[in-house]
């Protein structure tokens, strides 16, 4: 199982745009994230470069069409917290089992022990892990809403993120809530955590099953990048699945896989583009589409 585990190959996510802010996203805490960010200042932000089309472009314009390059349509990275600000109603998210934080269970270390790492990590982002779960209303429609950020050790699934996400589709599935998870992880599984990350593969999936069971609806939406064990599992598992243009979407990175089988992999491999000609996705989707689509999906299923 070892392609589970980080790829090296997963371009890192851009930094620049993590909040950093409180620990808990409670609504309080979400606003105090946006307004720190906002607050941070001008000299590094002022302009990014364009990792699609290389042209250097003025951040503020970038910002206003969601992070999407307005010359080219590259879709940058965005935290979870921007995310949610992005789909759901203004003031309308109320953040679920935020109390549920992570431990070391394993002792682990590499480069750092994990549980350094854990609160470094936290202290960059904002966040507390890697998964950020609640309800909130899309075009006045009530949803339960998840999201990983890969800024944080990857968007890699530990136990808390695979907690989060299956009493986010256990609640949704009570409260008779369409199902909304945005994946951005490059990291699948958590290696940190060992076997513990591994099973959360199935612990999601099976909570998923249920919600399905049970006639509720799961929109699963991929982002740049999902990959490995969050790919492997509930990402791949949505009634629907859309994905965001051009993001890399895969199990193991492409260089992986070509250092293992030896030969040249199709162009465009691992794209949503190449995945939707074969039949893996449902709909492209690109950011600023996304909140319309999935408040018409819902109507369409009946949500
Ligand atoms: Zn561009």
């Amino acid at each position: 199982m070892e392609a589970v585990v980080d790829s090296p190959t997963t371009p890192p996510p851009s930094r620049g745009d993590a909040a950093p802010a409180a620990n808990a996203l409670s609504a309080n805490g979400l606003r105090a994230a946006q307004s720190a960010r906002a607050k941070r200042g001008v000299p590094e932000g002022l302009w990014q470069k364009c990792d699609g089309c290389q042209a250097t472009i003025y951040r503020k314009e970038a910002e206003e069409m969601l992070n999407v390059c307005p010359q080219c349509g590259y879709h940058w990275y965005v935290s979870a917290v921007q995310r949610i600000a992005q789909l759901l109603d203004a003031g309308t998210f109320e953040e679920w089992d935020a109390a549920i934080r992570p431990t070391d269970p394993l002792g682990f270390r590499d480069k750092k022990p994990y549980a350094e790492r854990i609160v470094a990590e936290q202290k960059r982002t904002g966040l507390s892990d890697a998964a950020l779960t609640g309800t909130g209303m899309i075009r006045a429609r009530r949803v339960a809403c998840g999201v990983t950020d890969s800024s944080f050790i990857m968007g890699s699934m530990g136990s808390v993120v695979g907690e989060r996400l299956a009493r986010l589709a256990e609640r949704a599935t009570a409260e008779k809530l369409p199902l909304i998870i945005i994946s951005a992880s490059g990291g699948g599984a958590r290696m940190h955590e060992g076997i513990l990350s591994l099973m959360q593969m199935a612990k999601v999936s099976a909570a998923l099953a249920r919600h399905s069971r049970a006639g509720g609806l799961f929109i699963s939406v991929l982002t740049n990048p999902t990959m490995g064990g969050v790919a492997a599992s509930f990402a791949s598992l949505g009634d629907l699945v859309f994905a965001e243009p051009r993001a890399l979407i895969g199990f193991a990175g492409p260089r992986t896989i070509k250092a293992t089988i030896r030969i040249d992999l199709p162009k465009g491999f691992q794209t949503s583009e190449f995945l939707l000609e074969h039949g893996f996705i449902d709909r492209i989707v690109a950011r600023q589409d996304l909140k319309s689509e999935i408040a018409r999906a819902i109507d369409y299923c009946g949500g």
